[in-house]
């Protein structure tokens, strides 16, 4: 299959990018490199440096490199972020993500794979989530997410469309030869990482007052090779000609940010330094997926569940690449 990703520089988009190769198929990448990483990207993989909003450029792209489906990470992605600069959140996930579905439309590429959010769901009303729970995101990136789920789902029901939306809970983990280099790095898992490394003083726990076991956020944390593996299986649910389908990535597992914490400090064997701080605007106190829909529809099972394997995988990549690509 010959396959456009568009933020194939990026976290995910490059560690899918690696499986999808693996596998045979025949990858291309789009990326504006606002946020990834040229040395993300293998040499032997054609990177067009473009921005999504440049739906002339995208036509041109899935045209000439004569593309059957894509896959679609190219978004802005910071829940904090969101909240103090909505503005840029609207113009590149909403603008971006338009632009590529009138360029796929007016190139008769009709499949999609698209990266949603657990962001979605907002404060959950019952956990483990499922995809029936009420939507209402509580920050704009959620927002920014949905509205295009309902786009595609309007071009689904109007045109020769398809798609799979998967809403990720927390990606993390690494490959060998990929991982996370954010900066500013804000996640959870690579922050305290470089604590242990001694790049940070300490990791800021945002929020000890929630509603939860230890009074801090509830998270599932989700290997980023699991969560490759859901694209391949949604881009073969799409050649196989099956409807669009919007589900949950996540192992159903939560750990509070204190266990995380515990976990990076059982790993690296180091003292990680923390300090207690206020609430992060729009964080929703617990995030686990129920995740029965992926595994019935895509016949996807995490094979990486265990967090010490995911911090494990982390601490390999931070290890071996302290100051990122
Ligand atoms: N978090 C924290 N300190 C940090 C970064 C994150 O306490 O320096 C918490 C955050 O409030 C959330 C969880 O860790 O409850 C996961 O945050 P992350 O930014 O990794 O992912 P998100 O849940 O926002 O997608």
């Amino acid at each position: 299959m010959r396959v456009l990703v568009t933020g194939g520089a990026g976290y995910i988009g490059s560690v899918t990018v690696e499986a999808l190769r693996a596998r045979g198929d025949q990858v291309v990448v789009v990326d504006n490199l606002a946020t990834g990483h040229r040395a993300a990207v293998d040499p032997a993989v054609t990177l067009h440096e473009a921005d999504m909003r440049d739906t002339a450029r995208v036509i041109d792209i899935l045209r000439t490199e004569r593309i059957e489906a894509v896959v679609h990470f190219a978004a802005y992605s910071l829940v904090g972020e969101s909240v103090s600069d909505p503005g840029k959140y609207m113009d590149n996930n909403v603008a971006g993500t338009l632009s590529l579905l009138q360029a796929m439309r007016r190139s008769g590429v009709g499949r999609l794979v698209f990266s949603s959010t657990a962001a979605v769901y907002g404060e959950p009303q019952r956990v483990p989530i499922d995809e029936d729970h009420p939507i209402a995101p509580t920050n704009p990136y959620g927002l920014t997410k949905r509205f295009m789920e309902q786009a595609m789902e309007c071009s689904a029901a109007a045109y020769d469309f398809r798609f799979v939306a998967l809403r990720y809970f927390n990606a993390c983990g690494a490959i060998p030869t990929r991982g996370e280099d954010h900066d500013p790095e804000t996640h959870l898992i690579p922050v305290i990482l470089q604590v242990a490394l001694g790049q940070r003083p300490h990791l800021s726990i945002f929020g000890t007052d929630y509603d939860t076991p230890d009074g801090t956020c509830v998270r599932d944390y989700i290997h980023v090779a699991d969560l490759a593996d859901a694209h391949l299986r949604a881009l073969d649910r799409l050649a196989a000609s099956e409807p669009s389908l919007i589900c949950n990535l996540g192992n159903g597992q939560g750990y509070s940010v204190r266990e995380v914490l515990d976990t990076c400090r059982a790993v690296t064997g180091r003292d990680i330094a923390c300090i207690e701080g206020p609430r992060r605007a729009g964080d929703p106190s617990r995030l686990v997926a129920d995740a029965t829909r992926a595994r019935n529809e895509l016949g996807w099972t995490p094979a990486r569940p265990d967090l010490r394997t995911i911090v494990e995988d982390a601490w390999a990549w931070h290890n071996a690449r302290p100051q990122g690509y």
